[in-house]
């Protein structure tokens, strides 16, 4: 029935945007430029994307190829040949893919991946989340490719040929293809992955085609063998049509971890029946309902960017489990090799996406955390850890515990089923105390000290140990905070709120700086505040002082007070941008993205500083949060190739924008608040899934006028720069009153500062 009811509550939803989307000319999957980031390489991120052709969290994403096979850098914006179309899952270049495959339309037979390649121009190019068409010249043949959520539809307009070939490439180190009998149906599987499988994992597909082939081969690495199957490192097949008056193929392409069987059936399920145009009008109007839920009305540019950007914050995590014969939802898992039931979501490191993609998710679309919410169950159940980046199992990446961040903020805003959040919980405690022992990034490295002395030493051989303590002590908080809402024995929640206490270990009074800390209780030294990694990690102490997101009054109290803390905040801007990277033997990305935007030593372009700005309303001075909130937006932000300023990173750094456009940021999730920002629309609506609206009017708004001069929560004045997760989403409205110089006066009693665990005041 509650199942019915949302079904129901979705179609109206739908119905609605889609009417908005008509008054205002182009709905908003079409104002999505799913070509935003392309523009970028090894040296040098403007977001490092491809253009995902997929469902919001759909199971597998299609990508036109330019690169080699194996390379991250699967499209480029500067790329002149398209060698395939790509079945991919790969969260980032850094990451890499997994059970990845390809699809490529061509004339003569041209097999391998350097012959079948063929110039393009982005002026034939239309790239939508749901739909991407494209010339390839060198074929004369016109691809275009629209998806549901584990399958994707083909349409290769072919030339006047006797030779159309579609080339599938299961990609080698492991693979197998075979022609069907009938010539009508392709099946094979990959095992292409980059790590965080079992041995037995494939990716098992199934292509079929409008019409037989007239001829058709396997081939082993590019050259045709006997027989229509392959099995072997590098496996495909040809599938060849005459074509004397040009003609229309269409192939459908589906794909299972489980089996070719339930690849097959997936294909049934998603695309049975349906045509080219239909399965397209179903994916336009299912982008346009889950990106709908949000409305605004500003500039056109403005608003290309913002739906860009939400895209980007509903690719990931992606849906890992499939629905079987009987209709129950199964998963092979990647932890260890069985197929099991219930839900799965994969591919999203929580370094990056606790901070504010899964704060998303809990006020947009709780629905879809509660489901990933089991399937971080599940991902415990079957490998004794929460993940903290899973692509499709646990992968060996970055740093923290910040599974309990993403677990905790669901538990607390009440989003996870009921029925599962004590074990839950129990999952994040146990996590908490433990490493993975292979995999060190899973759990907590460090933990044995960590829980004796309060910190990671930096002279045990553990490598970025202050940032871990930094956030492990953010971690612990967050664990306080479920147990809270849980019920939990007062000594377990003060365990955690002690341990939340832990980032005073690595904080340096003297310079109010955090700093690694040596095993007998003294500071590292030397130390350069501006050397990144080390004792952080991707950033510098600079950037990571910060990252006391439960306690931003505690770290003014060390800094010496709110002047000292607002001082230190505004030098992060005036510092210039220079940088230390010798722990890294060279320049990485990241610093280079730093050091580019004239921004000081304010590094956006990565996630350690992403909550940084709003931290000026903790210390009173809340226009200064609302100057350069606005300042990022514009200058970092826009839906062009180049259009983000550092890794996107699986919906962070979009999500970033998405809520600093609506005007609040989740600074501390698992606390209930949003911090205030500066809102870029003069009007935007969030449709809640509980069928409440939250209306966001900013009068006066326009580039100049960043600065808010009153706010009114439903009428009442609101002084407050915070609102609370509970009453935004019971729906009300927000109206603010936009001015070109800051007020002050408003908003500077420590009464309307931000949540701290340390009280205000
Ligand atoms: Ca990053």
């Amino acid at each position: 029935m509650k199942e019915m009811k949302h079904v129901i509550l979705i179609s109206l939803l739908a119905m609605a945007c889609t009417v908005a989307g008509a008054r205002d000319g182009r709905s908003p999957a079409d104002l999505v430029n799913p070509l935003t980031g392309t523009d970028s390489k090894f040296s040098l991120s403007n977001g490092n994307t491809y253009p995902a052709v997929a469902l919001p969290w759909g199971m597998n994403a299609w990508t036109p190829q330019t690169g080699m096979m194996g390379d991250g850098w699967v499209y480029t914006y500067d790329a002149d040949k398209i060698r395939g179309f790509k079945q991919t899952h790969q969260p980032s270049p850094w990451i890499n893919d997994y059970g990845q495959f390809a699809i490529m339309p061509v004339t003569g037979m041209k097999i391998d991946q350097e012959r079948r390649a063929s110039w393009f121009s982005h002026k034939t190019e239309v790239a939508r989340p749901y739909y991407y068409k494209v010339y390839l010249a060198d074929h004369h043949v016109t691809a275009e490719m629209t998806p549901t959520e584990r399958c994707a539809l083909f349409r290769f307009v072919m030339p006047r040929t006797d030779s159309a070939i579609v080339v599938v490439d299961a990609f080698d180190r492991g693979s197998s293809a075979r022609v069907e009998a009938g010539a009508r149906r392709v099946t094979g599987y990959t095992t292409r992955n980059s790590g965080g499988v079992p041995e037995n994992f494939k990716n098992y597909f199934v292509i079929e085609f409008s019409r037989p082939a007239d001829f058709s081969s396997a081939w082993d690495d590019g050259k045709l063998v006997d027989g229509n199957a392959f099995t072997g490192n590098h496996a495909g097949v040809i599938v060849g049509f005459k074509c004397p008056d040009g003609d229309t193929i269409e192939a459908r392409a589906a794909s299972s971890f489980i089996s070719i069987e339930q690849a097959i059936l997936n294909l049934e399920q998603e695309t049975g029946g349906k045509g080219f145009e239909r399965v397209k009008d179903e994916a336009r109007a299912r982008w346009n309902d889950v990106l709908g839920r949000i409305e605004v009305q500003g500039e056109e540019r403005q608003r290309e960017t913002f739906y860009s950007c939400l895209y980007r914050s509903l690719l990931f995590p992606r849906a890992f489990h499939e629905r079987d014969a009987a209709g129950d939802i199964v998963h092979y898992s990647p932890y260890n090799g069985q197929v099991l039931r219930g839900y799965l979501f994969t591919d999203t490191g929580f370094w990056d996406t606790f901070r504010c993609l899964f704060p998303l998710l809990n006020l947009v679309y709780p629905s879809v955390n509660a489901r990933i919410q089991e399937g971080l169950l599940n991902a415990y159940k079957e490998s004794g850890f929460l993940p903290e980046w899973a692509s499709p199992g646990h992968r060996s990446c970055m740093i923290g515990n910040n599974s309990a961040s993403v677990v905790s903020d669901a538990i607390v805003k009440g989003v996870t089923p009921p029925g599962i959040a004590l074990e839950l919980y129990q999952a994040m405690v146990a996590t908490a105390n433990s490493v993975h022992p292979r995999v060190r990034s899973v759990g907590r490295e460090g933990v044995l000290d960590y829980n004796r002395l309060g910190y990671v030493p930096c002279d045990v051989g553990i490598r970025e140990s202050a940032a871990r303590t930094l956030e492990y002590a953010y971690d612990d908080w967050c664990i306080s905070r479920a147990a809270r809402v849980l019920g939990r024995p007062a000594e377990e929640i003060q365990l955690y709120e002690l341990r939340g206490q832990n980032y005073r270990h690595v904080i340096d009074t003297g310079i109010s700086l955090a700093r690694g800390k040596n095993k007998d209780g003294t500071f590292q030294h030397p130390f350069n505040p501006f050397k990144w990694g080390d004792a952080f990690t991707e950033g510098n102490s600079w950037h990571y002082t910060w990252s006391v997101f439960h306690d931003a009054r505690g770290l003014a109290n060390l800094m010496g007070g709110n002047a000292r803390f607002v001082d230190m905040l505004d030098s992060l801007f005036l510092l210039p941008p220079v940088f230390d990277a010798s722990y890294y033997g060279g320049v990485i990305h990241e610093i280079r993205e730093m050091q580019i935007v004239d921004m000081g030593n304010y590094a956006h372009g990565n996630q350690p500083v992403q909550h940084v700005i709003y931290l000026y309303n903790h210390a009173g001075v809340p226009w200064k949060a609302q100057h350069r909130v606005r300042e990022v937006m514009d200058k970092l932000y826009s839906a062009t190739p180049d259009g983000y300023c550092g890794d996107e990173d699986n919906g962070q750094t979009s999500a970033w924008y998405v809520f600093s456009a609506l005007g609040f940021y989740p600074v501390c999730p698992a606390s209930d608040e949003y911090v205030i920002g500066s809102p870029l629309f003069t009007s935007a609506t969030v449709h809640l899934e509980n069928g409440k609206k939250l209306r966001i009017t900013a009068r006066g708004n326009d580039p100049d006028s960043r600065y808010i001069q009153s706010a009114r929560w439903n009428g009442k004045l609101h002084e407050n720069n915070f609102l609370n997760h509970f009453d935004v989403s019971r729906g009300g409205s927000l109206e603010f009153k936009m001015g070109t110089t800051p007020d002050t006066r408003r908003g500077t009693a420590s009464r309307n500062a931000p949540y701290s665990f340390t009280p205000n005041g």
